[in-house]
């Protein structure tokens, strides 16, 4: 399955580039970036997904709240961001939202693997796009559709504020009560993966003439993940 993702990633990369020769600097050099973020992705998520496949699902221990409320909260905020970013995908057309789109499914399905794991509920069984049950992330959703809809710099700058609050999100859960070495694996990978999604974000904003600003995490950490 991974393989068949890859390669039609691969194919659509070669199709691109014929493409892109007779077209602008811009577009080569916006493609070099979707690229080297598709890339990236594929091992991250291909890693992700191979060792959770070597959890043994079978010897649930027990999670205590601070765990279960992370799991359950991130389940719907990666789901968040990948119904935005499929959103601006279809408004804006360029093809780091689609890309970024897929990791986000990933690291949606490590969170259920592990709700799934340890026998708890989905808050997104049944999901519909941009419907959710924790209304914060309906209200976070709702705002950042309408920013994104505006112009593409808004969609890319709603993309780094995402990444932005997903980094500050997922640290601020690690640093407070979540020992399952289950659960820190799968969130300090879904944290690897939002810093390979701001890194993205921030070129295509700073290609554009646009400094993104930390919002939630501080300007040194964003400073240190964008360098
Ligand atoms: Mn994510
Ligand atoms: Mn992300």
């Amino acid at each position: 399955m991974r393989t068949n993702w890859f390669f039609t990633i691969l194919l659509a990369s070669v199709a691109s580039a014929s493409f892109l020769l007779s077209c602008s600097k811009t577009n080569d050099e916006e493609a070099m970036t979707a690229d080297a973020v598709s890339a990236e992705l594929f091992v991250e998520d291909a890693a992700l997904a191979a060792k959770l496949m070597s959890f043994n699902p079978a010897s649930p221990s027990t999670l205590d709240s601070a765990e279960i409320t992370a799991l359950t909260f991130i389940r719907e905020e990666e789901l968040m961001a990948r119904d935005i970013y499929l959103a601006m995908k279809a408004l804006w057309n360029l093809p780091v939202f689609n890309n970024i789109s897929k990791s986000e499914q990933a690291h949606a399905n490590a969170i259920l693997f592990m709700l799934n794991k340890y026998q708890l509920p989905d808050p997104a069984a049944g999901h519909q796009p941009g419907i959710f049950s924790n209304q914060d992330i309906q209200t976070l959703y709702n705002a950042l559709l309408a920013q994104g809809s505006q112009s593409l710099v808004d969609a890319l700058y709603v993309g780094a504020t995402i990444e932005d609050y997903d980094i500050y999100d997922i640290q601020h859960h690690l640093g407070n009560g979540i020992d399952n070495p289950d659960i820190v694996f799968v969130l300090n990978n879904l944290l690897k993966g939002s810093k390979n999604h701001m890194k993205a974000f921030y070129n295509h904003l700073k290609f554009r003439g646009v400094t993104y600003m930390a919002q939630y995490i501080t300007q040194a950490e964003l400073d240190a993940i964008v360098q």
